[in-house]
C-alpha cells in the first residue's frame, strides 16, 4: 500500500515538473497538439467568425465558468426608469393605446387609425433610441422595453408598428456606422417620423442563412443628379419586409461586387447596407403580406440594377463590404428588447385577463381557478410570466450598462417567446370558447394568432436553439477555446503554439478545477456551497444549486467539445440541449435577481420558487438528454455518476406551490398587481380588459353573498318547482323564497351584468359581412338580460 502511494506521489511530482517546465512541456506536449489541432480544427468563414465574435458576453460568462457568486449578481445595479421616462408611459403611451383598437384596426380599418400614426410620429415614439441631440427621445433599453411592453398589451399592429425601427434597423445602424453627414440628415427625420424605416435583410431563398443572399450590387459608373459618378446598380428582391408598404427609406443588405475594380483588389467586397429613399428611381414599395392576421404593414420590396451612388452605403464607401459585421455587431441591443418585452406584453395581458376570467367564471357551482386542473394551467401563466419579466428586465439593464449581451439577448428571444407561447395556450384554455370566438369582446384571441410571429423573426427559434445559444457560447463564454481556436488560426505558428500553450494548459486547470468542484457539489448535494452573500431566507437552496449545476455544466461542456470536437456544430440537439441548461441558469438568475432587487417581497415567493423548480427541472432534463444521446458511452456513465450521484435533485413544483401560484394570480392583490404592472387597463367597462376589470371586482364584492346563497340553497328552503333555481337566475330565486334582501339582490343583479358581458362571445350575421363593421358585433347578453351591452349600443 505504502508503496503504491509512493508510486502515485512519484508520478504526479514527475507529471507537475514537466507540466510547470516550459522547455519540456512546450515540445513533448503542447507542439503535437497544436499541430493536430490546426490540422483538424475546420476554417471559419469571414461571416462565421463576425457572427462568433460580435457584440460582448456579460453574466451568462460566469456560469459557463462554472462559479457564479451571488454577490456579484446581487451587485448588477437594479434597472430603474427615470422620471422623464415614467411619465411617458403614464400618458404618452396610456393615450396612445386609448387610440387603437384591435379589432377595429384587423377587421376594418386594416392599418393603425391615421390619428394613431400622427401621435406616433409627433411623441416621437420612432425615435426612443435616437438621442436628444438628434431629436429623438434617448430612452434607456429599460424605457424602450417598457413602451414596446405596454403596447404589445394593447394591440399587435401597434407595438410592432413602433418596435422595428427601434430594433435593428436603418437609426441603430447610423448610430453606429453612418458618417456624420449621413447621421445630421437621417436621424432628426427619423426621430420625427418625417421618415419612415424598413430593412431589407431577407429573400425568398435566404432566411436563417441570411449571408447568403442572391441580392447584389456591382461597383460601376452612373447618372446621379446630372453628374457621373461612382455608384453601383443593386438588383434585389426582399420578402417579409416590416414597414416596407410604407417606408420612405429603405435599409438594403446586399453583396458588392466591384470586377473591374473599381474601389481596389477586392473583387467581392462582402455584405454591405446602403440606405435608399423609397422614392430612388426603380424602387419597388407598397405591397402587402397578411402575416396571421397581423395588420402591422410588412411586405416585399424589389429592385433591378437600380443605379445608387456610394453615398447611399451606411458609412459612406469605406463602409463597402462591412455589413455582416454592422448586422451581427448591432444584432443584441435589439433582440435583447423587442420580442422579450412583447411578449412579456402577452404574458402579463394573460395573468391580467385570464387571472381575473378564472375567478369570475363559474362552472359545476365553483369558480374554476379551485379546480386543481386549471390551477396548474394558471401556475404556469404566473410562474413563467414573473420569470420572463425577470429576464427582460434583466437583460435591457445590461444593455444600459453598454453591453452588447450576444448569448444573453439569443437566450431571452427563445426562451422568453417559448414561455410567452406556453402562457397565452394555457390562457386559451383556461378560458375555452371565450378565447376561440374572435369579435371586439374577445381579449387574447389576437395575442393567440400572433405568437409565430416572433417565434420565426430576429433569427427563428429552431436555429437560435439548436446552432447560436451554445454555438456562439461556448466560442464566447469559455475563458480559453476562443484564444485556442485564435492560436490554432495564426499567420505564425511560432507564435500560435506559445498562445495556444498559454490558452490549452489555461483550459486545462479551468476545467480540472470545476470537474473537482462538479463532483464535490454532486456528492454533497451542494450542501457545503455557501452563497457569498447574504440572500433571501427560502432562496439559499436556489444559489447552492446554481453553483453546482453551473459547474456541473461546464464540465459538461468541456466533455462535450473535448468529445466531439467540431462534429458538436453538426449535433445540433446536443449541442441545443447544452445551451438549454446555460439558459435555464441564466433565467434563474434573473429570477432570484427580481425576488432580491424587488424587496424580496414573500407574497411573491410561490412565484419565484415555482419558476426556479421548473427551470430546473428543464435543466436537469437537458442535462438527462444530453447525457442519453452522449456518443461516447463510457464518458457519459462516468459523468453521470460523478455529477448526479444521487439522481436529480429537482422536482416538479407541488401541488400545492402550484395552487399558491394560481391564487395569486387569481385573487386581488400586490403579487397580481406586480405581475401584469404594464399592461394597458381601460377603464372603460365596454372594453373587454376594461369589462373583466369591473367584473372581477363585483364578484370578489359579493363572495359573502355567494356563499350565503350556496348555504340557503343547502337548507332545503327554496321551492323544488321554481324555475329560477338555475345557474343564471337562482339569486331571483332565493331572493323570492326570503333568503337575499332587496339590496342584496341588487348588488347580485349588477355583479350579473357585468360577469355576463365578460363571458358572451361576439355573434355576427350568418354571411360574415358583419365582421367588416367593427360597431355590428352583438352579444346575445343583450337578449338573455333585456339589458342592452354598453359596447353594442348601435347593434
Ligand atoms: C412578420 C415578419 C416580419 C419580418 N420582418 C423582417 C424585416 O423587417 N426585415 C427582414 O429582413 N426580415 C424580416 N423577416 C424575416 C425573418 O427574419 C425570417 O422569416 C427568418 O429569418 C426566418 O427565415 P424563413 O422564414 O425564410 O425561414 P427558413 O430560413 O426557411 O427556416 C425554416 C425553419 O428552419 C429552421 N432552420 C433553418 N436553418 C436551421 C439550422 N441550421 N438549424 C436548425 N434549424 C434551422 C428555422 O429555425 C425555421 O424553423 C420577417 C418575417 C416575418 C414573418
Amino acid at each position: 500500500m505504502i508503496f503504491l502511494l509512493i508510486v502515485l506521489v512519484l508520478i504526479l511530482a514527475a507529471v507537475a515538473y514537466v507540466l510547470s517546465t516550459p522547455g519540456l512541456r512546450i515540445p513533448y506536449l503542447s507542439r503535437p497538439m497544436y499541430e493536430t489541432f490546426r490540422r483538424i480544427l475546420p476554417r471559419m468563414s469571414d461571416t462565421e467568425r463576425e457572427a462568433l465574435e460580435a457584440g460582448t458576453i456579460w453574466w451568462e460568462s460566469t456560469l459557463f465558468r462554472g462559479k457564479p457568486s451571488a454577490r456579484a449578481l446581487h451587485a448588477i445595479p437594479a434597472p430603474r426608469l427615470s422620471e422623464a421616462e415614467q411619465t411617458f408611459l403614464d400618458h404618452q403611451v396610456e393615450t396612445l393605446c386609448a387610440m387603437v383598437n384591435d379589432w377595429r384596426v384587423t377587421r376594418h380599418d386594416l392599418d393603425l387609425p391615421p390619428e394613431a400614426w400622427e401621435y406616433i410620429k409627433a411623441e416621437r415614439f420612432f425615435g426612443m433610441i435616437i438621442p436628444r441631440e438628434y431629436g429623438g427621445l434617448g430612452f434607456s433599453a429599460l424605457a424602450h422595453s417598457a413602451v414596446v411592453t405596454k403596447l404589445s398589451s394593447r394591440s399587435s399592429a401597434l407595438s410592432a408598428t413602433v418596435m422595428v425601427p427601434n430594433s435593428l434597423g436603418p437609426a441603430e445602424l447610423l448610430l453606429h456606422y453612418g458618417t456624420q453627414e449621413q447621421k445630421d440628415h437621417y436621424l432628426p427625420r427619423l426621430a420625427r417620423g418625417e421618415d419612415i424605416p424598413a430593412f431589407g435583410l431577407t429573400s425568398p431563398w435566404a432566411g436563417s442563412d441570411a449571408a447568403a443572399i442572391p441580392d447584389h450590387g456591382i461597383v460601376c459608373r452612373g447618372q446621379w443628379q446630372g453628374q457621373d459618378v461612382l455608384g453601383m446598380r443593386v438588383t434585389w428582391d426582399k420578402r417579409y419586409i416590416t414597414l416596407g408598404p410604407v417606408c420612405t427609406i429603405l435599409g438594403l443588405a446586399f453583396r458588392l461586387y466591384d470586377p473591374d475594380g473599381l474601389l481596389g483588389d477586392a473583387a467581392d467586397l462582402g455584405i454591405t447596407c446602403a440606405l435608399v429613399p423609397s422614392s430612388h428611381p426603380g424602387v419597388e414599395i407598397g405591397r402587402r403580406h397578411f402575416p396571421l392576421d397581423a395588420m402591422f404593414m410588412n411586405g416585399p420590396t424589389r429592385g433591378h440594377a437600380v443605379f445608387m451612388p456610394l453615398e447611399f452605403i451606411i458609412g459612406g464607401p469605406a463602409m463597402a463590404g462591412q455589413g455582416w459585421r454592422m448586422l451581427m455587431e448591432c444584432l443584441a441591443a435589439g433582440r435583447s428588447i423587442s420580442l422579450p418585452s412583447s411578449y412579456v406584453g402577452m404574458a402579463q395581458l394573460t395573468v391580467r385577463t385570464v387571472g381575473a376570467y378564472a375567478a369570475i367564471r363559474d362552472q359545476f357551482r365553483t369558480p374554476i381557478h379551485r379546480f386543481e386542473g386549471v390551477a396548474e394551467a394558471l401556475a404556469r401563466i404566473g410562474g413563467h410570466t414573473y420569470l420572463m419579466d425577470a429576464a427582460r428586465t434583466m437583460t435591457a439593464g445590461a444593455v444600459d450598462l453598454g453591453e452588447k449581451p450576444a448569448v444573453v439577448s439569443a437566450i431571452v428571444k427563445y426562451h422568453v417567446t417559448e414561455r410567452g407561447r406556453i402562457v397565452v395556450n394555457d390562457g386559451m384554455d383556461v378560458i375555452g370558447g371565450k378565447g376561440i370566438c374572435l369579435g371586439p369582446q374577445n381579449f387574447l384571441g389576437r395575442a393567440y394568432q400572433q405568437i409565430p410571429v416572433g417565434i420565426t423573426v430576429e433569427g427563428a427559434n429552431i436555429l437560435t436553439r439548436s446552432l447560436i445559444i451554445f454555438g456562439q457560447g461556448a466560442i464566447r463564454c469559455h475563458p480559453h477555446v476562443l484564444d485556442e481556436m485564435h492560436a490554432a488560426q495564426a499567420g505564425d505558428p511560432h507564435q500560435g503554439l506559445q498562445d495556444f500553450d498559454r490558452a490549452f494548459w489555461g483550459h486545462v486547470r479551468h476545467a480540472t478545477g470545476n470537474a473537482l468542484r462538479a463532483i464535490g457539489h454532486g456528492f454533497t448535494n451542494a450542501m457545503l456551497a455557501r452563497p457569498d452573500a447574504g440572500v433571501a431566507p427560502g432562496m439559499t437552496r436556489h444559489y447552492r444549486q446554481l453553483s453546482r449545476f453551473s459547474a456541473a455544466f461546464a464540465t459538461l461542456a468541456d466533455a462535450a467539445m473535448l468529445v466531439l470536437g467540431g462534429s458538436l456544430k453538426r449535433r445540433e440537439s446536443i449541442s441545443a440541449r447544452l445551451g438549454d441548461i446555460l439558459s435555464q441558469l441564466y433565467l434563474i438568475s434573473a429570477t432570484l435577481k427580481r425576488y432580491e432587487d424587488e424587496g424580496r417581497q414573500a407574497a411573491d415567493a410561490p412565484l419565484a420558487h415555482w419558476a426556479i423548480q421548473d427551470a430546473y427541472c428543464r435543466a436537469q432534463d437537458a442535462f438527462a438528454g444530453v447525457l442519453a444521446n452522449f456518443p461516447n458511452r463510457f464518458v457519459a456513465g462516468v459523468l453521470r455518476l460523478l455529477l448526479f450521484p444521487w439522481g436529480r435533485p429537482y422536482a416538479a413544483p407541488s401541488d400545492r406551490l402550484t395552487m399558491a401560484v394560481a391564487d395569486a394570480i387569481s385573487q386581488p392583490g400586490g403579487t397580481r398587481e406586480r405581475l401584469s404592472r404594464d399592461v394597458y387597463v381601460p377603464r372603460d367597462p365596454a372594453e373587454p380588459v376594461g369589462a373583466i376589470e369591473a367584473a372581477f371586482a363585483a364578484v370578489l364584492d359579493t363572495r359573502d353573498l355567494d356563499a350565503r346563497m350556496r348555504a340557503f340553497e343547502k337548507s332545503g328552503r327554496l321551492p323544488a318547482d321554481d324555475p329560477r333555481t338555475n345557474v343564471r337566475d337562482m339569486a331571483e330565486a332565493i331572493h323570492a323564497a326570503g333568503g337575499l334582501t332587496d339590496e342584496e339582490l341588487t348588488r347580485i343583479r349588477a355583479r350579473n351584468i357585468l360577469r355576463d358581458r365578460v363571458i358572451m362571445v361576439d355573434e355576427f350575421d350568418r354571411d360574415f359581412q358583419s365582421v367588416l363593421r367593427a360597431d355590428s358585433a352583438s352579444s346575445p347578453a343583450d337578449d338573455a338580460t333585456g339589458r342592452k351591452a354598453p359596447w353594442n349600443a348601435s347593434g
